[in-house]
């Protein structure tokens, strides 16, 4: 399975990043984004991000599994 690229940066994307560009866009959304570029979209930290994917994956979400 090719990987996929982040639609701002290019950056090759790993499944926790595609998962959050999923839960914060939704699964219609084409576009995805690697955490630095959706740090910056949602005004947040990569931390945060982080620890929002920890907590997503707590809540057992089959984005993150
Ligand atoms: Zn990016």
């Amino acid at each position: 399975m090719s990987s996929e690229l982040c639609s701002e940066c290019a950056s090759p994307l790993v499944r926790d990043e595609v998962g959050l560009t999923l839960k914060y866009f939704g699964t219609y959304c084409s576009e995805r984004y690697c955490k630095k570029c959706l740090a910056e979209k949602l005004e947040c930290t990569t931390k945060q991000l982080d620890e929002m994917v920890e907590y997503f994956k707590s809540t057992g979400c089959p984005l993150f599994t």
